[in-house]
């Protein structure tokens, strides 16, 4: 699903270079739950993004379902995205003036989805999210556990083949986390493949593969013995 060879990435402010990314090679069949750790300011977030198209390596390549990502023009790149990726953030994203049902329907939208489906699809993810009681809500009127399954409902609204989340837990309790990653992990089971970016080790132990990033490298790669978040909630 996805493979990147020798990916190099680097930051430029003023005369300084931060090499950032410095040779990354793995890749992600279908089906996997793997997360990405490492310290704070390792590459993480810089590697997801890279991964989700919304920034560019400086040398190296990606290929996402077949396809090489590279040179695409901005219009083509959002057509990609749209149709391979979905995103869950650490501080959810949600549009604040927009009832839950409206922020999960929106990137449907953007795709040229007509109103009536829209709404289905969006009120169709907010009940697999268990959140169908509260689609009128606005974002302030919901915890943020119930934020993020809203932004795991839009990020699953468009069908996406691959979902990246960069720290979904990070803003969370233990006890709304475990219950975020239950939901993750039921995504999963059903074959969709999903990516998560965190700096804690017990959610790190919910997926089923540990990548290690360090001063820009991997330096493990492990398939763990997964724990059952709903065990733990
Ligand atoms: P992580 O997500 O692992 O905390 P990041 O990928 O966000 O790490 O950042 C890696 C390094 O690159 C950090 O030192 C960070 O300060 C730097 N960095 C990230 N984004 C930029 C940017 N747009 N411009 C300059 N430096 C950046
Ligand atoms: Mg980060």
């Amino acid at each position: 699903m996805i493979e990147i060879k020798d990916l190099n990435k680097s930051y430029k402010t003023g005369n300084n270079s931060l090499h950032v990314l410095k040779g990354i090679n793995f890749s992600v069949k279908e089906g996997e739950l793997v997360s990405i750790m490492g310290s704070s300011g390792s590459g993480k977030s810089t590697l997801l993004n890279i991964l989700g198209m919304l920034d560019e390596a400086d040398s190296g390549s990606y290929t996402l379902d077949g396809t090489e990502i590279k040179n695409l023009n901005e219009k083509i790149a959002a057509q990609y995205r749209n149709k391979f990726l979905g995103f869950i953030f650490q501080s959810f994203n949600l549009i604040n003036y927009k009832t839950a049902v409206d922020n999960v329907a929106l990137p449907l939208y953007y795709q040229n989805v007509n109103r009536k489906e829209r709404d289905e699809r969006a009120m169709h993810y907010l009940e697999k999210v268990g959140l169908a009681d509260w689609s009128t809500h606005l974002p302030n009127q919901l915890s943020g556990g119930q934020k993020q399954r809203v932004a795991i409902a839009r990020a699953l609204a468009s069908n996406p083949k691959v979902l990246l989340a960069d720290e979904p837990t990070g803003a969370l309790d233990t006890k709304t986390s475990y219950e975020v990653m239950d939901l993750i992990q039921g995504i999963n089971d059903e074959g969709r493949t999903i990516l998560v970016v965190t700096h804690e080790p017990d959610i790190a132990q919910m997926t089923k593969r540990i990548v290690m990033l360090k001063d820009g490298l991997i330096i493990d790669d492990t398939v763990v013995n997964q724990v059952k978040a709903a065990a733990h909630v």
